[in-house]
């Protein structure tokens, strides 16, 4: 019985080390608070649907806010509660990564660690996504994300919580792998998190800051993967898809040829796709 309770004590003790609180808990809280700083906004303005913005519309028709609006935030408080029981169970792996709380780096490192933070994630969620693409992972798990083919920044984390825990995986590889500081991870979630909301925003507006960050496309290319259901398949580099196999969705590049682009009609959802349309 001692035994027993010896190690169940051992057990809760991991979880009094301080950098469960930083890299579970803290980085939790920032991922929801920043993807919402992020995407209320963009969604307000959709609701809206501004006269003066409509010009910028990619898909050049109205938003369904309303019809997705309350189910986006179930699905985000659903998925990020069930990312965090994950975190809490997988926390005695989880704590041998080298994130740690020690002394911050010089900022160029972490600039540098962001950086690659951002290559490795863009390669890996590319295969991920093409993979959620083959017929059976697409009918049972990343259908639920293309219900959306009208995109509004909310969207942006409506998906099943198998793909919510799947994407979340790969955010953590890259600081797990090289060891970052938490606080360089936080910047990186902060980040990403923009990434997600303003990819889904439906706005091709010429002003949007996030353009400033360089090599980005905007949310033009995201948002042809919701309008055509194949292709454009990385989050944020359009070198991956033009390097394996030329998978830009259809209309695209002729979009991005257009000067100024036209929101072009959109099709009928097909939703389900077959292996030769990967
Ligand atoms: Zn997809
Ligand atoms: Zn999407």
């Amino acid at each position: 019985m001692d035994s027993v309770i010896d190690t169940l004590k051992s057990t809760l003790a991991i979880y009094e080390d301080e950098r469960f609180f930083f890299i579970a808990v803290c980085s939790t809280l920032l991922s929801i608070v920043s993807f919402l700083a992020f995407a209320l906004p963009w969604t307000w303005v959709a609701y809206k649907n501004p006269e003066s913005l409509k010009k910028y519309r990619i898909q050049g028709r109205d938003f369904p806010v309303k019809r997705w609006l309350v189910p986006s935030l179930q699905r985000f408080a659903l998925n990020n509660l069930v990312s965090f029981l994950g975190v809490v169970l997988s926390w005695p792996l989880v704590r041998h990564s080298g994130i740690h709380t020690g002394p911050l780096p010089a900022w160029y490192v972490i600039v540098a660690q962001i950086a690659c933070f951002i290559v490795l994630d863009d390669f890996l969620y590319y295969w991920m996504h093409r993979t959620l693409h083959t017929p059976w992972l697409y009918k049972h798990v990343h259908s639920v994300h293309h219900r959306i083919t009208t995109p509004f920044a909310l969207t942006g984390n409506y998906m099943h919580v198998v793909e919510f825990m799947l994407t979340s995986t790969l955010v953590m590889t890259g600081p797990a792998l090289l060891g970052a500081h938490v606080v360089t991870m936080w910047l990186w979630i902060v980040f990403r998190q923009l990434e997600a909301a303003d990819g889904h925003s439906g706005y091709d507006v010429p002003w949007n800051p996030a353009l400033l960050v360089p090599f980005y496309k905007g949310p033009v290319y995201h948002d042809f993967h919701h309008r055509r259901f194949f292709g454009n398949y990385a989050g944020f580099f359009a070198y991956l898809d033009k390097l394996f196999g030329g998978t830009y969705s259809k209309g695209y590049e002729d979009y991005r040829r257009a000067q100024p682009p036209v929101a072009a009609p959109v099709p009928e959802p097909q939703p389900q796709p077959s292996q030769s349309q990967q």
